[in-house]
């Protein structure tokens, strides 16, 4: 599993804390070489199963194509480039309808297999909030563009949890989504990040952050028109059409190896986790080896985010007895053959249930 941060945008949204730098074409080359150079000393950590590829950012099409071009072949001739499993590119909308359908077929024909458009909303006002460069047409528009193009596999990502988001706004939006029929949708409740514009807004009372009742009310809603529509909620903020779950951020949560290259990027090696300095070239990594006790840690919350749950003989061995019987007891995990999991009622509530265990 390989992950290449791509730290470009045009833009910087009200919400986000990725790192990222205002996109300029004299910054491309730099980053390039540095990329192609750490994919070369790497190639050697890089594990294929599954073999998954993915461009996250920042915002991974603003990249000429030229770039991308390049970063393919490095890690070709480092063994371990095409055909992937799964090769996801995270793309903007305004990227897709400004470059037009030949960019999508290149992205196709460069091996992309599966297309995660950043929507975040159908509601002008709320993007305009958000500081998202699109409109709600410019979204539809993207979508239209990608699958004309030929993708036959597309993620759209959603944003509730924002305190002046009515009911009928997002019920209004996760319709729309649905009638786009896309394969594969995210969705995440707006957190307040330390280094985000939100986080002065918050600071200086610009901002009130949005009620758990209200938070409840929308993922309430989202399940209810998913799960109507057809589609498999296979992790606490994501849901596909049968077959289309994610392959790589699976891997993420069944904590599967993977190596992120370029700047920011982090990397899990089994027993050791590492990260990128956030500078543009020539970045250096950090490593630390994780104690037995972060692992079990990480282990019983990543595997209870999913539907597939946590080996119930795993969790008897390190989580207390007495919470996993008074969980079980009240509805808040419930046994399937050897597994545990949350059910879809009490998805919203999990870390309280995580915390509880751990
Ligand atoms: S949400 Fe995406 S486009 Fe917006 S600032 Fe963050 S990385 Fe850039």
């Amino acid at each position: 599993m390989i992950y290449v941060h791509v730290p470009f945008c045009k833009r910087f949204c009200t919400y986000c804390d990725f790192y990222s730098e205002i996109a300029d074409e004299g910054c491309f080359k730099a980053y390039a070489d540095s990329v192609c150079a750490e994919i070369r000393q790497r190639a050697g950590e890089m594990d294929d199963d599954p073999k998954t590829l993915y461009f996250g950012g920042g915002t991974p099409s603003v990249l000429p194509l030229s770039v991308l071009t390049r970063i393919l072949i490095a890690l070709d001739e480092a063994g371990h480039g095409g055909p992937y499993r799964e090769f996801t590119m995270e793309v903007n909308p305004e990227d897709l309808v400004e470059k037009g359908p030949s960019y999508v077929e290149s992205l196709l024909s460069l091996g992309v297999n599966r297309i995660s458009i950043g929507v975040q909303s159908f509601d002008d006002g709320m993007l305009r909030w958000m500081n998202r460069r699109h409109d709600a047409a410019g979204a539809k528009e993207a979508y239209r563009i990608a699958r004309e193009a030929g993708a036959d596999n597309i993620s759209l990502d959603l944003i509730f949890g924002v305190s002046h988001l009515t009911d009928e706004v997002w019920a209004d939006t996760v319709d729309q989504t649905v009638a786009l029929d896309p394969e594969h949708i995210s969705c995440y409740q707006l957190t307040v990040e330390g280094e985000s514009a939100l986080a002065d807004m918050v600071a200086d009372g610009r901002y009130k952050e949005a009620d758990d009742n209200l938070c409840r009310r929308h993922y309430d809603m989202l399940c209810q028109k998913l799960h109507a529509a057809g589609y498999h909620h296979y992790e606490i903020s994501n849901f596909a059409k049968e077959g289309f779950e994610a392959v790589h951020n699976s891997g993420y949560w069944a904590r599967r190896p993977y190596v992120g290259i370029g700047p920011g990027a982090h990397s899990f090696q089994g027993k050791t986790r590492s990260w990128n300095s956030k500078v543009l070239s020539g970045w250096k990594s950090t490593t630390e080896t994780l104690s037995d006790e972060d692992a079990r840690v990480e282990a019983v919350m990543l595997a209870l985010r999913t539907d597939k749950g946590i080996d119930a003989d795993f969790l008897h061995g390190n989580c207390s007895k007495e919470a996993i019987g008074w969980l079980a007891q009240s509805g808040a995990l419930v046994r399937v053959g050897n597994r545990y999991r949350i059910p879809e009622d009490h998805f919203f509530v999990s870390d309280e249930i995580i915390r509880e265990l751990i």
